[in-house]
């Protein structure tokens, strides 16, 4: 089975899929988190994505795009694609190669999600995120170290990224739309947590009927 999660930054769309990825034994592709990894390691692919992703632009779909297609060499397992696809040509893309079983829309209001990312912490030695209400002395409590901010969650960067999530959001929705579920996630995330539970439920069914 195959997911792929839609939802602006902060909307919690990674964390809805660390507990798919545990759940139902699926793989979880967050192209950010990818990318990012390069900027550390300062491979070629990070020294290009660097440029567009510190200045909230998209990095090129032919980039990201074959970065998946790399993945999905592995046909072992199902994926749960996080970040990927951000607009419909890579949606496009992605049906060449990949059928899509379920895509989930996390939505929150505009107003949260500029809190969330404005308080977000990332730990720079282990990617552990945080918020500034659950670790106030910014300091990573897994491995000590000092909490920094990611440099596309600084204002500028965040009011584009928002902008041009919200440019793809809607045809991407329409695009799916016979396997679309919308999920809120404004309130807290045990709420969220039960509605995907009801969603997997169903699609499961369906899912193993057909397999
Ligand atoms: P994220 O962690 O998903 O918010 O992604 C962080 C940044 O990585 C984005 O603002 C983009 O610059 C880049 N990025 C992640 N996924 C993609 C994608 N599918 N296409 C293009 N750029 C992406």
């Amino acid at each position: 089975m195959n997911i792929v999660m839609l939802g602006a930054a902060g909307s919690g769309k990674g964390t809805i899929s660390d507990y798919l990825k545990s759940e139902y034994s699926l793989k979880h592709i967050s192209t950010g988190e990818i990318l990012r990894n390069n900027i550390k390691m300062q491979t070629p692919l990070g020294r290009l994505a660097a440029e567009y992703i510190n200045d909230g632009n998209l990095v090129p779909d032919e980039v990201v795009v074959d970065m998946i297609k790399d993945i999905l060499k592995d046909k072992s397992t199902g994926y749960i694609f996080d970040g990927f696809p951000r607009n419909i040509n890579q949606a496009k893309q992605l049906n060449e190669f990949c059928k899509i079983d379920l895509v989930i829309s996390v939505e929150v209001e505009r107003e949260i999600l500029m809190n969330r990312l404005s308080s977000r912490r990332v730990c720079p030695k282990c990617n552990t995120t945080y918020s500034l209400q659950t670790a106030p002395d910014e300091i990573c409590k897994t491995c000590g170290a000092k909490l920094i901010i990611r440099d596309d969650d600084k204002p500028e960067s965040i009011k584009k990224r928002l902008e041009i999530y919200e440019q793809s959001a809607q045809i991407l929705k329409d695009y799916y739309k016979n396997v679309l579920k919308i999920v809120d996630n404004s309130k807290d995330l045990e709420t969220t947590i039960k509605s995907v539970k009801q969603i997997m439920g169903g699609i499961q069914k369906i899912w193993f009927v057909k397999h």
